[in-house]
């Protein structure tokens, strides 16, 4: 961050160096588009909801591979990260075309829209 000028040695310690800089001891964020990007809401995509949810079903937990609509596509559901979770073959036909309620299931998580440095960090997981 130093040597790309996006943070500036705030506070230093006189007796040692990194480079052409004194060894920071506080450093201050001049910019932060870097940090600003990773707290944006991640792109949404379908496989991108089966790894939010690990692969898991939202009903029952069992391995998932397909996407649930909480509002069904035919009554007006989006494909959005609060509108869709993973789900099991049997607990989407199950459910159909009903909400949760309707149907009488109950999501094991509320749905959540990641953000980039979550789906990032992902990359690193299991
Ligand atoms: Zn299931």
């Amino acid at each position: 961050m130093l040597f790309r000028g996006v943070a500036v040695v705030h506070e230093a310690d006189a007796d040692r160096r990194i480079g052409p800089h004194p060894w920071p001891r506080v450093l201050r964020l001049v910019r932060y588009v870097v940090a600003t990007w990773m707290y944006r809401p991640a792109a949404y995509g379908r496989e991108a909801v089966l790894r939010r949810d690990q692969h898991s079903c939202a009903y029952c937990g069992a391995h998932a591979d397909t996407i649930d609509h909480l509002l069904p596509r035919s009554r007006g559901g989006t494909w959005d990260w609060l509108n869709t979770v993973a789900a099991c073959g049997r607990c989407n036909s199950r459910k159909g075309n009903r909400t949760p309620g309707e149907a009488g299931m109950r999501l094991r998580f509320e749905p959540w829209v990641p953000t980039r440095i979550e789906v990032a960090a992902w990359a690193h997981r299991r």
